[in-house]
């Protein structure tokens, strides 16, 4: 039987390239969306026509009681679930001063409260059978800070520190957890920022080019994989040199 992956956020961008990376890697694929069902279903008739296993699963990760169903289905239907990647995520450019409640809560929703939710939903599975991986998708602006960006950079840098106290606290469970943290990757998330700034990015990083979501999805697939059994609560970034 094929061990069971669940991706947050997973109908587009760098989320569907980890989805099928890890069904590529030979897991069964719990492809989670909030809107776009048509392109969660698309990708898993994709996964499916080359050979794989995957599922859909709509589910919005900032509702408690959504993600243990989606938990609980996705056990149903795929089995156990062996890796959860919470990338699920939303963005805004705003000045700090301008911000409203609203916006700042839901932004701590998405990105902090969905980590704390999936993870609690899959832990007692993971620590009950020994076994497990978790990887948290951060962002360079969790790192160095972003102007305009200050929710983002809040609710990112926080999922760093989650990674760090829950690899300790599941590590003797042989859970481990670890946190992409990329650059700036094209995607729709990005695409708002225009062709010139884009450009300006590019040549600030030592690589010279934007990453692609197959860059963060490779990270991904290592982290959780065999070659990284001694890794955990570490900060792998993605990001072409731009932060280091
Ligand atoms: P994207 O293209 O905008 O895709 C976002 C994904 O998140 C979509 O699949 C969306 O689902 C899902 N999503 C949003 N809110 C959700 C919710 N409440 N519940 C469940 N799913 C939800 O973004 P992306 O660029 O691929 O970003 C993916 C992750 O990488 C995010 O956490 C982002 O912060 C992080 N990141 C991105 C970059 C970058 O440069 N792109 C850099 C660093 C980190 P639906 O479309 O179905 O609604």
């Amino acid at each position: 039987m094929k061990r069971v992956a669940l991706i947050t956020g997973a109908s587009r961008g760098i989320g569907r390239a980890i989805a099928l990376q890890l069904a590529a890697d030979g897991y069964a694929v719990a492809v989670n969306y909030r809107t776009h069902a048509d392109e969660a279903e698309a990708l898993c008739d994709r996964i499916r026509q080359q050979g794989g296993t995957a599922a859909a699963f709509g589910c919005d990760v900032t509702d408690e009681q959504a993600v243990s169903a989606m938990v609980q289905a996705v056990t149903q239907q795929l089995g156990e679930i062996s890796v959860l990647v919470h990338n699920a995520g939303i963005a805004q450019q705003k000045l700090f001063t301008d911000l409203s409640a609203d916006e700042w809560h839901r932004m701590m929703a998405v990105h902090v409260d969905g980590a704390f939710y999936t993870c609690r939903a899959v832990l007692p599975q993971m620590i009950a059978r020994h076994e497990g991986n978790i990887v948290l998708v951060s962002s360079m602006w969790g790192q160095v800070g972003g102007s305009c960006e200050v929710h983002y950079s809040t609710a990112k840098a926080a999922l760093i520190g989650l990674t760090k106290a829950l690899a300790k606290e599941v590590g003797p469970s042989s859970v481990r957890v670890n946190c992409v943290a990329p650059g700036v990757i094209r995607t729709e998330m990005t695409a708002g920022l225009g062709e010139d700034t884009l450009t300006e990015l590019a040549q600030e990083a030592p690589l010279c080019r934007l990453g692609t979501p197959e860059d963060v999805a490779k990270a991904v697939s290592f982290l959780v994989g065999d070659g990284a059994s001694f890794i955990t609560g570490q900060v792998l970034a993605p990001n072409g040199g731009i932060v280091i």
